[in-house]
């Protein structure tokens, strides 16, 4: 196996584990974060563009496109010529093509690679990632995706990755409240959830959001449910992610009622209901307390 320099910058829940999970693997891994944090054997430098001098790969996991627009201005004089930078952060999809392009200006290549699978599979290398980037660069960072994660799909040029993740949460969001208020509606109607369950997940109203993370304690597989709701998926991150779909959707004048009323009510469940720091399958007893008019 070819063995890598690599740079890492934001060793945060997300990305201490896929860090070391890179240097596990054999690679030369430097990290930097601002809040100092490290991850086992991973060398820490003492600024973001030492961590990326000399590095084959750059690879960035952080809060939002603001800072990776910052940290890219930084980063990207420092990194020599043919490297690559991997932003793995979920960030709004013009922020990725604009870095993109300073990248490709600099003779750097780039790929937006925004994971699914959260931290459960950052730290078991078995990350789903939606990538963005030409044909050369997705292909030098695949090694890197066989690393840290199980699938790589390449969906198309720079911000393609963003665009995709921000699609499938913008589904998972609306499907888990839809899954979550039809449960409410049968406790009212008297029927029991686990035959809700039976029928549902095996007829046309199933999904991932009923079948795999089922949103009823003691139903379906283990999900953040049985344990009392803590994420699993929190419901501040899915709150991130249908912001950053209809920050998209008004860019290119897209049509999604759906997509805006699931952000709407995860607002309100973060920020006026108690959801903070709660599993976003917790919409079902936010639905189970309230009636028509709340
Ligand atoms: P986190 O807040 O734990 O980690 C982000 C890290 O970036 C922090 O340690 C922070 O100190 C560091 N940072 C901030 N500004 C920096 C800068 N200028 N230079 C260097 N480091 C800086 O967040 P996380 O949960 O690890 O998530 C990271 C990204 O992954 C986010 O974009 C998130 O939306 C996405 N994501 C998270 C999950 C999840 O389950 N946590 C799942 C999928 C995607």
């Amino acid at each position: 196996m070819t063995t890598y320099t690599i740079g890492f910058i934001g060793l945060g829940n997300m990305g201490a584990p896929m860090a070391q999970n890179l240097a596990e693997a054999g690679h030369t891994v430097k990290g930097f974060d601002t809040a100092g944090t490290t991850a086992q054997g991973v060398s820490v430098a003492a600024t973001a563009q030492a961590a990326c001098e000399g590095a084959d790969f750059v690879i960035t996991m952080l809060p939002n496109g603001a800072i990776l627009r910052a940290v890219a201005a930084q980063i990207l004089p420092a990194m020599a010529s043919g490297a690559t930078l991997i932003d793995c952060s979920t960030v709004d999809v013009e922020s990725a093509r604009d870095v993109g392009a300073q990248a490709a200006a600099a003779g750097i290549g780039f790929v937006d690679a925004p994971v699914s699978g959260g931290v459960g599979g950052a730290a078991g290398g078995t990350l789903t990632f939606m990538a963005g980037g030409t044909d050369t660069s997705f292909a030098a960072a695949s090694p890197l995706f066989d690393v840290m994660g199980q699938k790589a799909v390449h969906c198309g040029e720079a911000g393609a990755g963003q665009a995709a993740k921000i699609c499938n949460n913008m589904i998972l969001g609306a499907t888990m409240i839809a899954t979550c208020e039809a449960f409410a509606l049968a406790d009212k109607l008297g029927l029991e959830r686990q035959k809700m369950f039976d029928v549902v997940s095996t007829s046309s109203g199933y999904s991932w959001s009923m079948n795999a993370y089922c949103p009823a304690p003691g139903v379906g597989p283990q999900s953040p449910s049985d344990n009392d709701y803590a994420p699993g998926f929190a419901a501040e991150l899915m709150l991130k992610d249908l912001g950053l779909s209809q920050q998209a959707a008004e860019a290119v004048d897209a049509d999604t009622p759906m997509g805006a009323l699931a952000r709407a009510l995860y607002a309100q469940f973060v920020e006026d209901e108690g959801g903070l720091g709660k599993d976003f399958s917790a919409m079902l007893p936010r639905f189970a307390a309230r009636g028509r008019d709340a």
